[in-house]
């Protein structure tokens, strides 16, 4: 009997409104496909229509309600209500409470889309089953004061009606007579995939791409998720400066959403567009570069640093020079045995100085010698010079820039 109790406690957990939203729409669309034909005009609408409820998405209930990127003038509010409600994606005060609790617990199980979870949980499956836990609290009090928020919370079930699915079809019907397929088209299709394009931006958008700001975090920064979601796909950078009006800081990085947001406070609609001090966002950028130039760093083999070679005087030189070949440049004495036959300049050359000090003739008494030859003398080191390093150059100049982990 333990099946149909676990069974039961299931199906208690299905959030039954949101399933039905979910499936039933694109079935009535797919039964549209098979009974309507898509006309020109219907397309085109229904793709200006998808631009209008993404952007209601992304620069209203993401970038102004959630993360308070810009101050919206009283109308632009509106519309962005408006158009964010056509997307049926819930009222902004929903939305933006939860989204609040992804980027403070992202990855965590208080994260309601917590992308640790796999694929299918972040895009749609935190919507269909009620979790366990719940979202890690937020600061909304702000969204509580808002009264286009509120506004649009309160008559949110009457709201969606007319901008999701009523206006899409009314207008397809005028405009030119198509009323069937101004609904299964620019209505079914439409919020279909404007729901997927925004559920991206939880799923795909912490999954592929690079990390250039920081990579403690899934969130990821990818063209193609930025073209899926009207710009958000920079999420690696949003993750880190959330209160930046841009997901996209470079201008040719896809970020329509920027775009519009931007043009707004061109028309007067909207002000105080934020941006994150540029220093602080390349500071971030470059610490990311040396992480992956220190991985490369670490692949290479380097000289033996000066504290870790023997100290040998000068008469224990020349003892060992009778030996082994022995040469000493720059206060470093070294073995250049398996060398003298690949010296370009001859064998002779290296064995003439062996015993002797030759830094004058390798730093351009002979011959001026080249960064390569300096790197790869170095490693030929076995031992230090008493009195002799103090006065001249340690570092090799593959050396000179070497990155350095410092523990914090
Ligand atoms: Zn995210
Ligand atoms: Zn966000």
């Amino acid at each position: 009997m333990k099946t149909p109790g676990k069974l039961a406690g299931f199906l208690s957990r299905v959030r039954w409104f949101n399933l039905g939203v979910l499936t039933i729409t694109p079935a009535i669309g797919m039964y549209g496909l098979r009974t309507t034909p898509l006309r020109p005009q219907t397309l085109l609408w229904s793709i200006l229509y998808y631009v209008i409820s993404m952007l209601g998405i992304t620069a209203g209930y993401h970038r102004l309600w959630s993360h308070r990127s810009y101050n919206a003038s009283r109308p632009l509010q509106y519309l962005l209500a408006l158009m964010g409600a056509s997307a049926v994606q819930g009222s902004v005060f929903w939305w933006a409470r939860g989204h609040r609790s992804h980027h403070r617990y992202t990855d965590t199980p208080l994260d309601p889309y917590n992308a640790q979870r796999g694929l299918l949980y972040s895009h749609i499956g935190w919507m269909l089953i009620k979790p366990t836990v719940k979202p890690g609290p937020a600061d909304i009090s702000d969204l509580r004061k808002n009264e286009v928020v509120q506004w649009q919370h309160r008559w949110y079930f009457a709201i969606i009606p007319v901008v999701g699915y009523g206006l899409p079809t009314v207008v397809a019907g005028l405009g030119w007579g198509d009323w069937w397929g101004g609904f299964y088209y620019a209505a079914m299709w439409r919020i279909t995939f404007v729901h997927h394009s925004t559920f991206c931006i939880n799923s795909i958008a912490h999954y592929f791409g690079d990390s250039p700001f920081d990579d403690r975090k899934s969130a990821r920064d990818h063209f193609f998720s930025a073209l899926l979601t009207m710009g958000e796909g920079y999420h690696n950078f949003h993750h880190q400066f959330p209160m930046d009006y841009r997901n996209a800081v470079k201008w040719y990085q896809f970020d329509p959403t920027k775009w519009f947001i931007a043009t707004c406070g061109a028309l007067g609609l909207a002000s105080h567009l934020r941006v994150f001090p540029e220093n602080e966002i390349n500071k971030g950028e470059l610490a990311m570069r040396l992480k992956k130039l220190k991985k490369v760093q670490d692949a290479i083999q380097w000289p033996v640093q000066v504290g870790d070679l023997p100290v040998v005087s000068w008469d224990s030189f020349q003892q060992e020079a009778a030996e082994r070949p022995l040469v000493i440049v720059s206060g470093f004495i070294h073995d250049v045995g398996d060398f003298a036959d690949q010296h370009p300049g001859g064998r002779s050359l290296v064995l003439s100085r062996i015993g002797k000090d030759a830094t004058a003739a390798f730093c351009g008494g002979v011959y001026e010698h080249s960064n390569a030859a300096h790197n790869l003398l170095s490693m030929m080191r076995v031992g230090v010079l008493h009195g002799g390093v103090e006065h001249v150059r340690t570092i090799s100049p593959g050396e000179k820039l070497r990155i350095v982990e410092r523990m914090g």
